[in-house]
């Protein structure tokens, strides 16, 4: 693989600025891994040894975000692009396995390397774009693999997210987890406990959403189930659904309504999303070829959510809602809603009829309607409107 690259030109800038004022700075992490094995990568990342007042010095002129200043890390926005720069740091073992004791700011590239996560999140690449690799990053990545650095254990232990971060790449990359690291993350898994919810569930949906989820969860569910319990056999339908809703919906397709809305709640997904998967779950039991039931259900879940459901049912082998039946009346646009009929509360106001006859009349007229017994339009539906009464 070759060793020599092209910096983006916002990096570039960055960089050259602290050089000329006499500071180290390379460019590190996601950024070079991504680069290297041709993926598309957003966020620039930086290690200097400059500390975070030389940067808002050097940087005055340009916006700059200054929330991990503490932690010497300053955002600067050049060319339209955010570059995050960070001082230098090697972090002691902490005591809640998520906060490091003590920050120190420190003077090499080595030390900061040292301190990072995986090999191959710990390449690096100067101003003139020559790759620094301190810790045989390069051949993991043409090896695709994930390998912690140094001590794998004591790694861990530091930081359990770690765990589920080489899960997530794992899954994102497509990498196997080098042996002596993946023994180390079940050794240390207990540790995954200590951590914020919000951060596992956060690495956790990366983890799912990813291309390679079905081969990371077949070979890891002691590390996944305590927090999501996915059904194992579904693992083979995962690929087939790039949506979201559809993709958690299949990992929990045995379970009914309550327990779905459980697991979801745990890993405190937003209402509106439970309730899409909840009403997924719901149509995806649903058996018809009946045109007034799938309009019904056109009606009450909209088109959206019915073409979700109707690919779930498809892919996962269930005899469901009859497609074509429903394609056929998606093109005729039946009216399936009080707003879609050709008739309203004011028409009826204007009528004579008051207070909850209107609401009667019209839900009789749309019902007449959806069952094909009248057309939807005015004459048809204030013809009918009198029979009723
Ligand atoms: P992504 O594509 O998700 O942004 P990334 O590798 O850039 O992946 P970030 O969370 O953006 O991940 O972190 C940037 C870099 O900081 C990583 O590449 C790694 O070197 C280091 N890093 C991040 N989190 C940790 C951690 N928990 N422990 C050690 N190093 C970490
Ligand atoms: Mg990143």
């Amino acid at each position: 693989m070759k060793t020599h690259f092209e910096l983006p030109k916002a990096a570039l800038s960055v960089m050259t600025l602290l050089e000329d004022k006499g500071f180290e700075v390379y460019l590190i992490g996601g950024y070079v891994r991504d680069l290297l094995i041709g993926r598309q990568s957003t966020d620039l990342d930086m290690a200097t040894n400059a500390s975070a007042k030389a940067m808002i010095e050097i940087f005055n002129d340009h916006p700059l975000s200054l929330i991990g200043e503490k932690l010497g890390t300053v955002g600067v926005k050049i060319e339209d692009t955010w570059v995050e720069l960070t001082t230098y740091r090697s972090e002691s073992t902490s005591s809640n396995y998520r906060h490091p004791d003590e920050v120190r700011f420190i003077g090499s590239l080595k030390d900061d390397v040292l301190r990072r996560d995986f090999t191959i999140n710990a390449l690096a690449l100067n101003v003139y774009g020559d790759l620094i690799d301190y810790t045989d990053g390069l051949n993991d990545l043409e090896q695709k693999r994930i390998r912690a650095i140094v001590h794998p254990e004591d790694r861990f232990a530091e930081d359990a997210l770690r765990i589920l971060r080489a899960l997530r790449f794992s899954s994102q990359l497509g990498f196997s987890i080098e042996a002596q690291t993946a023994q180390a993350m079940i050794a240390d898994q207990d540790l995954v406990k200590t951590l914020p919810i919000e951060r596992i569930a956060a690495e956790l949906d990366k983890l799912i959403l990813a291309d390679h989820a079905s081969e990371v969860m077949r070979a890891y569910p002691q590390l996944i189930k305590p927090w999501f319990d996915y059904d194992l056999e579904a693992l083979d339908k995962l690929v087939h659904f790039s949506d979201k809703a559809l993709r958690y919906l299949c990992l929990l397709n045995k379970m009914g309504h309550d327990e779905i809305e459980k697991q979801l709640t745990s890993l405190k997904f937003s209402k509106a999303f439970i309730k899409m998967v909840l009403d997924l779950k719901a149509l995806s039991l649903i058996s018809t070829h009946d045109r007034y039931s799938i309009k019904v259900l056109m009606g009450q879940y909209g088109n959206e959510l019915l073409d979700l459901a109707i690919r779930y049912q498809k892919i996962m082998g269930i005899a469901g809602i009859d497609p074509d039946t429903y394609q056929k009346l998606k093109s005729e646009k039946p009216a399936v809603t009080l707003k879609m009929l050709a008739l309203n509360g004011n028409d009826l106001t204007e009528l004579g009829y008051t207070g909850k006859e209107i609401s009667t009349s019209l839900n009789a007229l749309l019902d007449l309607v959806m069952n094909e017994k009248i057309e939807n339009n005015r004459e048809a539906l204030i013809k009918a409107l009198k029979k009723l009464h």
